[in-house]
């Protein structure tokens, strides 16, 4: 009998990659959508999915915004033309952060291992950050803000979603969660899963992510071999 799947489950920002102005996008595509100035710059993103931010952005401001599926699909393909303008135009900049082109690399020359996304950001715009930061090749399905704004969900989705691509079952147990935020280990941990937090994100320092007790923890990805032995300990 084939070995059961094991799949790791990347975050992008602050885990894999950064942007630099991202937030252009974000704002002009609330403009274009909704005629208000919003600021992504007024809340803290991290951690969160592209729908809650919104929600976020519009209840800072005081705005009360009613906006249902059409909206969000309308507010979604303006994002998807903005952030690919900001990209190619500037003035966002989306970077891999240190040593992980080498680990997403490495980690996608192992057999019986897959690489997926659990994100907040919708997924046009995670496909277009993948892109940007050099890696998307080699990441397959996964679950984005787009499936839920509750990130809880997304681990479940993206476990579905993987079980189907690769037509067997798949178990929480031979998935783990890679992420920079306290959310992160709350969708592994409320799905029954690892997870190993990095602290490359904004907000969560090194000591302050080791109070969690994480699955495993690391400063950052520099080290390959390092960061390939602690995901690998991780398996069931
Ligand atoms: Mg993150």
């Amino acid at each position: 009998m084939a070995t059961a799947p094991k799949i790791v489950f990347l975050d992008l920002d602050g885990t894999l990659l950064r942007s630099q102005d991202g937030h252009v996008a974000f704002n002009q595509a609330i403009f274009k959508t909704f005629g208000f100035a919003g600021d992504i710059r007024t809340i803290r993103p991290d951690g969160k999915t592209d729908p809650m931010i919104l929600q976020e952005i519009f209840d800072t401001a005081g705005q009360d915004v009613e906006w249902g599926p059409a909206d969000w699909q309308t507010f979604s393909e303006n994002l998807k033309e903005c952030y690919t303008h900001a990209v190619s135009e500037g003035p966002t900049r989306v970077r891999a952060l240190p040593g992980v082109p080498e680990l997403v690399r490495e980690l996608a020359g192992l057999p019986g291992l897959h690489l997926g996304v659990v994100t907040g950001n919708m997924e046009v715009t995670a496909r277009l950050k993948l892109q940007a930061a050099g890696v998307g090749e080699h990441v397959g399905p996964g679950a984005f803000g787009s499936d839920s704004a509750a990130r809880n969900d997304l681990p479940g989705i993206a476990m579905e979603r993987w079980s189907r691509h690769l037509n067997l079952p798949v178990e929480p147990r031979h998935c783990v969660i890679v992420g920079d935020t306290p959310r992160d280990l709350e969708a592994a941990r409320t799905n029954g899963m690892k997870c190993l937090l990095v602290a490359t994100g904004r907000y969560h320092p090194l000591e302050e992510l080791r109070e969690l007790h994480p699955d495993a923890l690391l400063p950052d990805f520099s080290d390959t071999r390092a960061a390939v032995d602690a995901l690998m300990g991780l398996f069931g």
